[in-house]
């Protein structure tokens, strides 16, 4: 039968390896486009025609990792490093939540110099703000005991992109300090602390096989995360992969529909790598079943300071910036939705920040 790959993932929710493999193989074949449009209306069915917007904010450029691929990697002497104080985060945080965001993703690289005590303090700081948002944190690999304590303070969801769920492919794209198993450990300890967990991969890093991408399938489907950040591998001038070629953005928009068949409720971001690679990354995005778009709320000065890859827009200030996805999102038949954006299942939590 012709699509009895897409069948069964729709049906059951679940392939073999071996199936992974097969069907990510045809993404120069029809699966790509069935799979399309099975994905996109999977998302209108759970979500409507609703894309959710998060605001980003990435506090701190410091980070201790040496991630191959990453403009942010310990070793860069010329980065000039920045972290943002509490007044500053909260001010950006102010300028969203005035334009009806209700969502704040503090990101940034694992900052050796920001410890529990201050986040805690920064938490408790939104939430006396803003108690209709919703604390997203993306600030890497902490021990479980920092975990709890900053889900005690108020934060509800993490974004951990697993990054490749193949153990030889970690080890070519990390520095030896860090650990694959770690990488996932501290997947499941968000998890099992009642985080909405993100976790993702890159599209296209070097080195990166089609069986590679399928050990990725294989971790989603067992590890069924409530959030999904895939984009495109993009290079950085100043990094060891400045020369290789960036992932491709079919095989990511393919890679995203077969996000959404294996995870209908799944909240599922067109990324700013993939809008960068793509002028019309976001609408591609959409139409491949995603229904979250995060704009950025860091101030320009320290943005200039955040480009993980080549090619990152400095200038559009977040105002302009949520403008033109409100004329794009509604070219295409979609709105903007300026609520918390809870995933399906956690959605019926109610009150302060919950
Ligand atoms: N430090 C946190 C962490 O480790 O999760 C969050 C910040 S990290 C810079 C955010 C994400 O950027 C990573 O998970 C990675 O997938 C993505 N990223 C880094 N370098 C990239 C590149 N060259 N192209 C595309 N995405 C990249």
């Amino acid at each position: 039968m012709a699509f009895a790959l897409l069948d069964r993932l729709e049906a059951h929710k679940k392939l073999s390896f071996d199936q992974w493999c097969e069907v990510l193989s045809d993404c120069d074949g029809p699966s790509f486009e069935e799979a399309k449009i099975r994905a996109s209306a999977i998302a209108q069915k759970h979500f409507g025609r609703g894309i959710y917007i998060r605001g980003i904010v990435e506090f701190t450029n410091f980070c201790r990792n040496e991630c191959h691929y990453c403009g942010l990697q310990k070793s860069r002497r010329d980065l000039v490093r920045y972290r943002l104080s509490q007044e500053e985060i909260l001010s950006c945080c102010e300028a969203g939540y005035r334009l009806g965001l209700r969502t704040f993703v503090l990101q940034g690289g694992e900052d050796p110099g920001i410890d529990d005590a201050w986040l805690i303090a920064l938490i408790g700081q939104l939430q006396s703000r803003f108690p209709d948002a919703c604390i997203t944190l993306s600030l890497g690999e902490r021990s479980e005991q920092s975990y709890a304590a900053l889900f005690a303070a108020g934060a509800r969801r993490y974004l951990l992109r697993h990054e490749t769920a193949s153990h030889s492919l970690y080890r070519k794209l990390h520095g030896p300090t860090q650990s694959y198993f770690e990488r996932l450990s501290c997947l499941y300890r968000l998890k099992a602390l009642g985080y909405q967990t993100g976790a993702g991969m890159l599209i296209g890093p070097p080195g990166q096989s089609l069986e590679h991408l399928a050990e990725d399938f294989c971790f989603i489907q067992a590890f069924q995360p409530e959030m999904l950040g895939c984009g495109p591998f993009i290079p950085h001038a100043q990094t060891i992969y400045a020369h290789e070629p960036a992932g491709s953005v079919k095989r990511t928009l393919y890679v995203l529909s077969l996000c959404r068949l294996l995870l209908p409720d799944l909240l599922l971001p067109a990324t700013t790598a993939l809008a960068t690679e793509d002028a019309h990354g976001y609408e591609e995005g959409i139409a491949h079943g995603c229904n979250v778009i995060m704009p950025n709320l860091t101030p320009r000065v320290s943005k200039m300071h955040y480009q993980l890859y080549n090619g990152v827009d400095c200038e559009t200030s977040f105002e302009e910036a949520l403008s033109r996805l409100k004329l794009r999102v509604t070219d295409l038949g979609y709105h903007l939705v300026f609520g918390r954006g809870d995933h399906p299942r956690f959605a019926q939590h109610k009150g302060r920040n919950a």
